[in-house]
């Protein structure tokens, strides 16, 4: 079932989001060359746990770590080790945190270094598929208009949509109902209703959609060693405007 928020609920997400934003902006200035995913885990659970909040990854359905780092062909949940960052990968971190128990999500990918021009387009259209899919995200829509208009744009650059991972809502758990899939049909799904917080990931690649697990029983990537770059916010509807909760 949906659970939609009350305006005083929104209040406090945009509160745990802000946290989620300034993690994202602290991180942002640390990925280099030679920074391992590990040292990235330690700083975001310092910084998350000084503002106040709880680290919403770590022991979430057992996940051993407080972000979730994706670098290259990992689509995503791979869990931060000690290998070094090299110039020209690419790397995606996943951030939750919960504040008076309630959660913000948001993913973004950044460069290591310098990034061929061919990643350089993914990221960028892959970031435009988000701001899409955030602007179909208003009453009255389907949350099949989502999905419709990211999936559409991505494939006219010939990218694909990962399927087997999806948006959720966000409240009091970090991932609630509805389900938000970034493909399929516009016109098809629930209502969008004012109340309604949910997260918009899509993950895009640049060969094919399919994913594998590695035997960590966590790590997704892609089956085809293609680069998987994910934009997420967590956002509210309401019934004035769609209010991006995880930007700063
Ligand atoms: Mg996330
Ligand atoms: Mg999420």
């Amino acid at each position: 079932m949906t659970i939609l928020k009350s305006v005083r609920e929104i209040e406090i997400m945009k509160e745990a989001g802000k946290i989620v934003a300034e993690c994202h902006a602290t991180l942002a200035e640390k990925i280099k060359p030679g920074i391992t995913t590990k040292e990235l885990n330690s700083i975001t659970e310092d910084f998350i746990k000084q503002a106040g909040a709880i680290p919403s990854f770590k022991g979430h359905q057992g996940f051993p770590a407080c972000i979730c780092t994706a670098v290259n062909d990992v689509i995503c949940h791979g869990i931060p080790n000690s290998k070094k960052l090299n110039s020209g990968d690419v790397i995606t971190i996943d951030i939750g945190a919960n504040l008076k128990g309630y959660h913000a999500d948001s993913a973004w990918s950044y460069k290591v270094g310098k990034v061929s021009p061919d990643i350089e387009q993914l990221m960028k259209v892959a970031k435009e598929c988000l701001f899409l899919g955030i602007e179909q995200a208003r009453v009255g829509n389907r949350i099949g208009d989502i999905g419709a208009v990211i999936q559409s744009y991505a494939e006219s650059y010939q990218y694909s949509v990962v399927r087997d991972f999806c948006g959720h809502g966000v409240g009091r758990e970090l991932w609630e109902e509805p389900q938000i899939p970034h493909y399929g049909q516009p016109g098809r799904g629930a209502l969008i209703k004012p109340g309604l917080t949910i997260a918009i990931e899509p993950m895009i690649t640049n060969g094919s959609w399919k994913a594998k697990i590695d035997a960590d029983g966590w790590t997704a990537r892609t089956v085809d060693g293609s680069i998987c770059i994910q934009y997420e916010h967590t956002i509210a509807v309401t019934e004035e405007e769609t209010i991006i909760l995880t930007q700063l």
